[in-house]
């Protein structure tokens, strides 16, 4: 039987080519690239075509792409970056309630630091309000980070609104866009964005490897000191490996992004269809229309998300209750309480993530496997339990 991976918003499978063009970076052109010698030169070079590729994906120029370890440092480095170069100009920061907890442990340090950050609600599908954005704004705001999709639920945040309502207020813009880079369509330049996160191992790349796009003049500082690489803002020898893993991959994905796209959307809306047509007590959470193409969450009466994941392994198929940061934490989702789910409501959720590599076949085994697995898990459950959320 072969194994079915609906896990991909925790990570992705590495596409074969983007590990073919990686592997000459580990065996040959081990250079550093900050040598001269011609190692150094043809590590460099492949460094830079690796960031030329991030640039083009999202409408940059090169040197507006720094590498980074991840979607976390990324993350990390926008918000505390941007906030200590700008503190004079305003400690104030806008961000949501939804975000990935490399935003909102950021901002709970920030606070410490004597920053002041605002939490905006989302609506019941999980989407923040631009009208909302625009209230929040004081004369000290100096920075918006609004996500573009939502990891869990895969909400797609109306981010060109915000980006574009921050650029007249004059106050500048972070949006992580790690679950939707190569999934939805991203200029920098068009829809105003002056800092964006992505991270190779989300679309196809390797893992530990991540880039953060920040717009040229952005008074920005680092977090880190050392021999001057990434243009001071990130020293440390560049992952060079990985860094061409990372522009392989976002290159091919945005060549086949149309392919892709319409390809996971079939198979997620086999997926949503099968699931709630079949089972009563059941439902989607998030956005019926602006969903990531890849994300179906469900909600499911009377049943534990997490038992479900651990029948459906035993299917052969590996989903999650919500976000993999969180998967071993008995904590009910920040997410699903932004949305208004109470904690009976969140404890049978389950998210089924896919990838370009899904397929209608998959769908179909995900569905039987899914059917067998509440009724039979329902039917063990206590009555008490069964009964349970039903008016959602
Ligand atoms: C996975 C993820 C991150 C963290 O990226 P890493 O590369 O694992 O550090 C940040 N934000 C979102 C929305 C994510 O899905």
């Amino acid at each position: 039987m072969d194994h079915i991976f609906f896990d991909n918003s925790a990570t992705t499978r590495i596409d074969d080519r983007v590990l073919e063009a990686m592997l000459p970076f580990y065996r040959t052109k081990y250079g550093n690239p900050s040598s001269i010698h011609s190692f150094g030169e043809e590590a460099k070079e492949g460094m830079e075509q690796a960031r030329e590729r991030a640039a083009a994906a999202i409408g940059a120029m090169p040197e507006e792409i720094f590498f980074t370890s991840g979607g976390t440092e990324s993350n990390n480095i926008a918000l505390q970056g941007f906030a200590f170069a700008n503190r004079k100009k305003g400690r104030h920061i806008i961000t949501s309630t939804v975000e990935h907890h490399a935003i909102l442990r950021t901002c709970q340090f920030l606070e410490e630091q004597g920053f002041d950050i605002s939490y905006l609600p989302v609506d019941s599908q999980g989407a923040i309000d631009p009208d909302m954005v625009r209230s929040g704004l004081r004369d000290d705001t100096v920075l918006i980070s609004i996500m573009t999709a939502n990891n869990e639920i895969g909400t797609i945040q109306p981010f060109r609104e915000i980006a574009l309502l921050a650029h007249e207020m004059g106050v500048s813009f972070h949006t992580d866009a790690v679950q939707a880079i190569t999934k939805v369509p991203i200029d920098v330049t068009k829809d105003s964005i002056d800092m964006l996160s992505v991270s190779g191992h989300k679309f196809h790349g390797p893992k530990g490897v991540g880039a953060l796009y920040v717009r040229k003049g952005l008074p920005i500082r680092p977090l880190t000191y050392g021999g001057g690489q990434e243009r001071n803002l990130r020293p440390s020898t560049e992952n060079v490996p990985g860094i061409v893993g990372l522009g392989e991959a976002i290159h091919l994905g945005m060549r086949e992004m149309d392919a892709s796209v319409s390809n996971m959307i079939r198979v997620r809306d086999h997926i949503i269809e099968g699931t709630l047509g079949m089972l009563k007590g059941t439902y989607l959470n998030g956005s019926r229309k602006r969903r990531l193409c890849n994300n179906a969450h469900f909600r499911f009466d009377g049943v534990e998300g997490e038992a479900m994941v651990l029948n459906l392994d035993f299917h052969g198929i590996a989903t999650s209750t919500g976000s993999a940061c969180s998967a071993r934490s008995t904590e009910t989702s920040h997410v699903l309480r932004a949305i208004g789910l109470t904690p009976d409501q969140a404890r049978g959720a389950l998210r089924v993530s896919l990838s370009k590599f899904s397929t209608m076949e998959e769908a179909d085994r995900f569905i039987t496997a899914i059917e067998e697995t509440v009724k039979r898990l329902r039917s063990l459950a206590p009555a008490g339990l069964r009964k349970g959320g039903r008016e959602g």
